[in-house]
């Protein structure tokens, strides 16, 4: 763990430029500032909403430890407690906060859900689907031989695609739909209550705008194509059979020559 100690509590918005902690221990008791109000301070900063603020104490009593929870805290420790124990307490708690802050935050290039949250809609899409008797579709789609915009136009050309390509997605959604990021070029889309022959059309026209745009970067226009792979729950009964069969309709897009959807096979 990279640990930044601080003496001097008024010095702390200062010292969160240059280092930003996946978590805070902080003494109650501190010279000029209170422990709880320092914390309300961090959780007036957007980035640490969220993020595990622990409390080491001598002083146990229960009234301490509901007023760190009032405060949006997360636990409060005793000063006495091994060091080996405390270390154990703090990775744990590490761990779950970033758990916590990967459901919470959107990716950061296309503002779409990340992986995580867009794993998440599908799973509840798909659960509130079966109980109302309502087909879910999902499609997963890749862009096609992006390593080469990357390798000739550069990384920074690339993003640009990527953001382009969420953009067209967004503008062709309903607001009911899901979509994703599912990793660095692909996504995932989820449409509850729809058939797949309605999103296949969707998506090839999707696919179609998308081959005819061209994407300046400086002195370049670049064209790029997408492949698809288009599943629906009527055909599978879990979320893992479902992405795994648009996965696998998505590789034989990609086998068939690219730049066309391919519809999962029962
Ligand atoms: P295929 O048609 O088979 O999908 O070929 P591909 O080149 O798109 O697939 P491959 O999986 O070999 O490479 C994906 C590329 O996408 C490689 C990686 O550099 C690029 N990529 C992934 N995430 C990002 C990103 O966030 N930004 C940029 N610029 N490129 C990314
Ligand atoms: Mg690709
Ligand atoms: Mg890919």
């Amino acid at each position: 763990m990279e640990v930044n100690i601080l003496n001097e509590p008024s010095q702390i918005l200062e010292a969160l430029v240059d280092f930003e902690p996946d978590i805070f221990l902080l003494d109650l008791y501190m010279p000029k500032v209170n422990g709880l109000e320092l914390a309300k301070i961090i959780r007036l900063l957007d980035k640490y909403d969220s993020i595990p603020i622990v409390f080491l104490t001598s002083e146990n009593s229960m009234q301490t430890k509901l007023q760190v929870l009032e405060c949006g805290c997360d636990d409060v420790l005793s000063k006495n407690i091994a060091p080996d124990i405390l270390v154990k307490q703090i990775v744990s708690r590490l761990k779950r906060g970033k758990t916590i802050k990967y459901l919470h935050s959107r990716d950061s290039l296309t503002g779409l859900l990340n992986h995580g949250q867009i794993m998440e809609a599908a799973n509840n899409a798909l659960q509130q689907g079966e109980r109302r008797g309502s087909s879910t579709v999902i499609a997963m789609i890749d862009l096609d031989h992006f390593k080469l915009v990357n390798d000739r136009y550069g990384h920074a050309a690339g993003d640009k695609v990527i953001i382009g390509l969420a953009q067209l997605l967004l503008q062709h959604m309903r607001q009911t739909d899901y979509i994703g990021r599912y990793g660095g070029e692909e996504f995932l889309i989820v449409f509850p209550d729809a058939s797949i022959d309605a999103i296949e059309r969707k998506i090839n026209r999707i696919r179609d705008i998308l081959s005819t745009l061209q994407f300046k970067h400086g002195d370049s226009n670049i064209c790029v194509t997408l492949s698809g792979g288009i599943a629906s729950s009527d055909n599978f009964d879990s979320m893992a059979s479902i992405s795994a069969a648009a996965d696998k309709a998505l590789y034989s897009a990609k086998e068939k020559g690219r730049n066309n959807i391919q519809l999962a096979k029962i």
